[in-house]
């Protein structure tokens, strides 16, 4: 059995049972069975007698244990059947100890708190850890401990003591600690202050021994919804090409991705779209593959078309575009990408629908992209646009030159024969596809945006081939942050961190009502059902 304790510093109210809820959710999701125990410091013997207007609302289990609201949390977000015996107090611990004294079980010892209580504690978590609550035979994989209250309390430091010993107890390496606290922004230019964090984990480390590395912070904004706190924690990416499962095919795209999502702090999750299954053909023919191919690009928070060569898949990319288009996915078409991703609008928004690249149809009335006036037809090898060519900005309060550092240009490496036609371009511009970046002449589209949208970029250059670790791709952060749904953490310079975002941002607050205790408002109803189960992505 794993154990994860889940502290809380400084303030109550924080959203360490959503915190916590989220953290077992994330491990269900990753194939892990999950229980959870509550532990609240107070003496009653549990929540019946308590006023829901002092303590929040009294939630009523199976076995008919009135207990914590928290308890409500974990069986809506992990789908559990939890005990009374889920829920500690310090009523329970006393009253079984003391229970043990009356009958003898002590005779002639001194009953403390140090070891009896705290034996009391280490032996009910271990008992009730072991109890199956999720219908399934046996006891779970991991056991996530909350425990109630804040990190300084009278209250809680028998526990505080307990759990110590119980990490040696099941051993460290069975044993994780995740301190939920507050870090408040002070000023309007939104600077964190981490003093009150710094005190909690001090009095944290008094008590243990804690052990804190940057890595092992992670920032969770105020959300408007406490449903989206699982999905802060993690991000999922649909590439949709046409060698899908041959990772090494698209090798660079992949790392770049990876740089991006280490910066924004996210654990990468990309799941292959086979282009071809999003077309219609697919869905006569082969209707499951039809159906798991949709489901993998809904549930993607960001979309990814990469470069190709050749008509095979070309429509279930233009799909795939179209559907992030529409739904304000984000989206980054990279060469091909971008091409496809403006033939789409050219057939959606302009009702061209035979809109296409000479490149698939020779013969289309509406060439939106066409072969490139310097290149050979007769010689294959070589003979494409390659290399480091520079992109200047046309316009310059666009996403991308701001992603870039809003630099004037970019040098980025190029391998096409195609182009967007140039004589295209004032169409499309009116039509609200917006062409940032072109090349030297101002005639060769290398960058395309949709301004209406929160993250639609289309580039004719592989930024990927030049993205590193520690120094990610300016682009592929642009996605990923968009897909985190934090599009004001994009940094002002390329490479560098995402700044947090400062409360009072667009990302918007939690909507809160607390209970005269500073307990938050909880949903009485909710459900993730679907966000988990869109196939097996494959985790980065
Ligand atoms: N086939 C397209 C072209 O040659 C796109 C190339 C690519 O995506 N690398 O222009």
């Amino acid at each position: 059995m794993k154990y994860v304790l889940v502290t809380g510093g400084v303030v109550s109210g924080l959203g360490k049972g959503v915190t916590a809820s989220s953290i077992g959710l994330l491990l269900q999701a990753c194939g892990l069975r999950v229980t959870s125990i509550k532990i609240d410091p107070y003496l009653n013997t549990d929540a019946g007698t308590m006023s829901p207007f002092e303590h929040g609302e009294v939630f009523v289990l199976d076995d008919g244990g009135e207990v914590d609201l928290d308890l409500g949390n974990y069986e809506r977000f992990l789908d559990l059947t939890l005990t009374r015996d889920n829920n500690i107090t310090t009523g329970k611990i006393y009253q079984s100890v003391i229970d043990k004294e009356r009958k003898g079980d002590y005779l002639g010892k001194t009953v403390q708190v140090v070891p009896h209580i705290t034996d009391a504690i280490q032996e009910w978590i271990e008992r009730v850890a072991m109890v199956p609550v999720d219908g399934k035979e046996g006891p779970a994989d991991v056991c996530v401990i909350e425990l109630g209250g804040t990190i300084g309390d009278i209250e809680s430091m028998p526990f505080i003591e307990a759990l110590g010993q119980f990490s040696y107890r099941v051993g460290r390496e069975n044993f994780c600690l995740i301190h939920v606290s507050l870090v408040p922004v002070l000023n309007v230019v939104g600077e964190q202050k981490t003093k009150p964090t710094q005190h909690s984990v001090r009095v944290l480390r008094g008590q243990g021994d804690g052990l804190l590395q940057a890595e092992n912070i992670v920032t969770l904004y105020d959300v408007l919804n406490i449903w989206h706190i699982p999905l802060l924690l993690r991000v999922r990416i649909a590439m949709v090409g046409k060698y899908t499962g041959l990772s090494d095919a698209y090798l660079s795209v992949l790392k770049a991705l990876l740089h991006a999502s280490v910066a924004c702090r996210r654990k990468l999750v990309v799941d292959w779209v086979a282009a071809g299954d999003l077309e219609d053909v697919t869905a006569e023919e082969a209707p499951e593959a039809y159906k798991a191919a949709w489901d993998l690009l809904k549930g993607a928070d960001g979309v990814l078309v990469p470069g190709g060569f050749g008509d095979r898949g070309v429509q279930g990319k233009i799909l795939a575009a179209k559907y992030a288009r529409e739904n304000k996915v984000p989206y980054l078409g990279i060469c091909l990408g971008m091409q496809i991703a403006v033939i789409e609008y050219a057939r959606s928004v302009l009702g061209m629908a035979d809109a296409n690249s000479t490149e698939f149809d020779s013969e289309t009335t509406s060439p939106c992209v066409i072969f490139m006036p310097e290149g050979s037809k007769t010689h294959m090898g070589g003979t494409m646009r390659l290399g480091s060519r520079r992109t200047y900005f046309k316009v310059n309060d666009c996403k991308s030159a701001k992603l870039y550092g809003n630099v004037a240009s970019v040098d980025e490496r190029h391998r096409h024969r195609y182009e967007v036609n140039p004589d295209m371009i004032s169409q499309l511009e009116n039509a609200g596809l917006s062409f940032v970046g072109r090349d030297e002449t101002g005639r060769r589209m290398e960058i395309v945006e949709l301004p209406t949208h929160p993250y639609f970029v289309g580039v004719q250059f592989h930024p990927e081939f030049k993205s590193r670790p520690g120094k990610p791709s300016a682009l592929f952060l642009g996605l990923i942050s968009a897909a985190c749904r934090q599009p004001n953490t994009i940094p002002q310079n390329n490479g560098h961190l995402p700044k947090p975002v400062a409360n009072g941002t667009s990302n918007g607050h939690v909507t809160v009502k607390p209970h005269q205790n500073g307990h938050a408002f909880k949903p009485s109803n909710g459900s993730l059902n679907g966000v988990y189960s869109n196939g097996n992505g494959v985790h980065f």
